[in-house]
């Protein structure tokens, strides 16, 4: 292929692959088959190693993802971040105008813009290079959490040529897509991890995640709407967000330029029933006046301008009757409160149950007794929740309402995790829900993907006795006649269902790992888990030093996995679906060699590279005969060393005086 060519394709799949990030991560609503991707970004990494003069340092291929930072670094704003003055009337906002009016007169005019409901966020750009990410803090200082905001895909690290200052503070709002909010929320629990209350304190715990590569998993947006320099710049506000949108910033198309309060009430008006509509949370309007000599007429009060002011919408709210509460038990046997309620119609559904989270929100937050007449409100969040009791409804002899001590299911007593807010159920092998979630866990899409068997004949067949564990699934094939017996399960189903399960059997390693449902090993950490250790035998014995130094691994996982393979009956299920033919092994791919002159040479990886992934790069070193160890010891060559490596992993190297070499130098020693 010519250069020319190449550049042409590369842009192409550039454009094309970041499309469809932008449609998995922040739409939630993917396009293209995770082969296709993959193939697709296969493709563009080729091109850019024969053609590296023509790589976008912004590629798709170069994903961002980091090691542990352990702590951020306070950082002053250099102008404050102050917080809006806000109001829920149409008379406060009427006031608000004629105030103005009384400091500045008739002439000047309104731009409205959504409240986005998320984390404020300062960016400053220096030559138009995005240098660093402040969280608001306390408004004078906040934590500077760049790397995590690296890997937001719709801010832009590098902008194009473009009539910006040399150096700039823009602000915005980083936000999660409700779609999204949901699949990982979802994930969570499926995990048997506490489920976030709403989009908003899932984005800001994850912008206050220590790990930049799980912060790259949780996809974060970003809505742009304010501009910073020394000088000015701009005469408006209104001309600085055509601007930021110029020089590639996400704004948001439903802000409006209004001449009068009029026209702001209209565009109210048309949010309060609009907003349900879109793919985010908002929680109102904020109201700025457009031009900036004007602004600064107007001044500020200590806490904020008095230029601009937020309009809130009321949360929609009802009261109504808390009939009972009852429990759910997941499948790595986390116990779910829920509440039910007397029906009632909110925000345009009839509601009757509500999320309770935990032990804590009953008895400490809401304090929770029998016949409560209760608040409830439904943000962004599907699922409603209880605001608050109506004390004064409150029966005089009503019984405070008490966690439960047993598993609802099976009356086993349940335990609490220090540090945890949930309780578990911990007999994962008599539980009935907790034995059907499992097996319903491991037949499922991402797991084995067994065609022709669903929840309900997996239900259907647990209570007919026929299966208890996963191993059982594949004895089902001995029992093909009693399973005719069964009435409504015809022979074509039967069928179906067997071919699917024996199909399973070439499912690969990684998958059988993840459906095996160990707490906290998700999709992504089963797969980063198989490609470290190889094989289920050596993922057993592994140490705990041994675990965390995989990619991505951390103390939980570790010991979750630890805990789960001391499990004599875990033991013996995995015997039997080894037995069975399931693959524990992680097929190896043909690797020719590129070259010996790594040859005897060990590696450790550690930190981001702007050129490579990671993977990449011990792609690159395995083809040249090098063997990359999971652990920094004095049988270490050479430590690659990419930007935020770990700063425990550099001292031990130090110590040690093992050589550090960066990504240029490894590819020098390649010639
Ligand atoms: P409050 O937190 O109620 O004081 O409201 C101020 C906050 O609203 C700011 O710190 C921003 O985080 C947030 N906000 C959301 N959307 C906007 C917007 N379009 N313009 C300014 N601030 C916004
Ligand atoms: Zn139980």
């Amino acid at each position: 292929m010519s250069p020319i060519e190449a550049k042409k394709r590369i842009e192409e799949l550039t454009a094309e692959l970041k499309q469809h990030n932008y449609n998995y991560y922040v739409l939630a609503m993917p396009t293209i088959s995770d082969y296709d991707f993959d193939k697709k970004l296969e493709q563009l990494a080729e091109l850019e190693k024969q053609f590296p003069e023509l790589a976008d340092p912004d590629s798709p291929t170069q994903k961002v993802g980091g090691e542990v930072t352990k702590e951020f670094v306070t950082v002053r704003h250099r102008w404050p971040m102050l917080s809006l003055g806000n109001t829920y009337s149409e008379q406060e906002l009427l006031d608000f105008d004629q105030r103005i009016k009384k400091a500045i007169g008739d002439n000047f005019e309104y731009v409205c813009e959504l409240k986005f409901d998320g984390l404020s966020m300062s960016l400053t750009y220096e030559e138009g290079k995005l240098v660093r990410a402040v969280t608001r803090g306390d408004g004078v200082q906040g934590d500077d959490v760049t790397t995590n905001i690296r890997t937001i895909h719709t801010i832009p690290k590098r902008l194009k040529e473009g009539d910006y200052p040399e150096l700039f503070e823009i602000r915005g709002e980083v936000f999660m897509h409700r779609k999204a909010f949901e699949r990982l929320n979802d994930e969570r629990m499926q995990n048997g991890e506490v489920p976030y209350a709403n989009p908003r304190n899932f984005a800001s715990g994850t912008v206050k995640m220590q790990d930049s590569a799980e912060v790259a998993k949780r996809p974060l947006d970003c809505f742009l709407y304010g501009f910073y320099t020394d000088k000015t710049y701009f005469k408006t506000h209104w001309e600085s967000l055509q601007a930021l949108e110029r020089w590639g910033f996400n704004i948001n198309h439903s802000s409006r330029l209004c001449a009068n309060i009029n026209e702001v009430l209209e565009f109210i008006e048309l949010w309060d029933k609009e907003r349900f509509n879109l793919s985010y949370d908002i929680d109102g309007i904020v109201i700025k006046v457009n031009n900036y000599s004007q602004q600064q007429e107007l001044g500020f009060t200590a806490k904020s301008p008095r230029w601009a002011i937020a309009y809130k919408y009321k949360a929609e709210r009802v009261e109504t009757e808390l009939l009972s509460v009852t429990y759910q038990v997941g499948r790595t046997g986390a116990v779910t409160p829920v509440a039910n309620l007397r029906p009632v119609l909110l925000a345009g559904t009839t509601v009757k149950r509500a999320t309770l989270h935990n032990a804590d929100e009953i008895e400490i937050r809401l304090q929770l007794h029998e016949g409560d007449s209760v608040f409830v409100e439904k943000g962004g969040e599907i699922i409603p929740k209880i605001i608050s009791v109506n004390l004064d409804k409150r029966h005089a002899n009503a019984n405070p309402i008490h966690y439960i001590k047993k598993c609802p299911a099976c009356d086993t007593p349940l335990e609490r995790k220090e540090g945890e807010a949930a309780w578990y159920c911990p007999n994962d092998e008599g539980c009935p829900p907790q034995i059907v979630g499992k097996m319903q866990h491991f037949i499922s899409r991402k797991a084995m993907n067994i065609d022709g068997l669903g929840d309900e004949t997996i239900e259907l067949l647990y209570k007919r006795d026929f299966i208890h564990h996963i191993s059982d699934i594949y004895k089902l094939y001995e029992r093909a006649d009693e399973l005719k017996q069964i009435e409504r399960f015809g022979e074509k189903s039967i069928t179906n269902m067997l071919d699917g399960v024996e199909k399973s059997k070439q499912m690969p390693f990684e998958k059988v790992l993840f459906g095996l449902g160990i707490r906290y090993v998700g999709e992504t950490v089963a797969k980063k888990l198989a490609l470290h250790f190889k094989n289920i035998d050596n993922l057993a014995k592994a140490s705990y030093e041994e675990l965390i130094t995989a990619e991505e691994i951390g103390d939980r996982i570790a010991r979750s996995i630890i805990e789960y393979f001391s499990g004599e009956i875990h033991a013996q299920e995995i015997e039997k679906l080894k037995a069975s033919g399931l693959q524990f092994v992680v097929e190896e791919k043909e690797v020719t060699l590129a070259s010996d002159k790594f040859a005897g040479k060990t590696f450790i990886i550690s930190g981001t590279f702007e050129k490579f992934s990671r993977d990449e790069l011990k792609d690159i070193i395995e083809a040249n005969g090098g063997k990359i160890l999971s652990s920094i010891s004095a049988k270490l060559n050479y430590l690659v060393a990419g930007d935020n490596m770990g700063p425990s992993k550099l001292e031990k190297a130090t110590k040690l005086n093992i050589p550090i070499i960066s990504d240029d130098e490894l590819m020098g020693m390649l010639g």
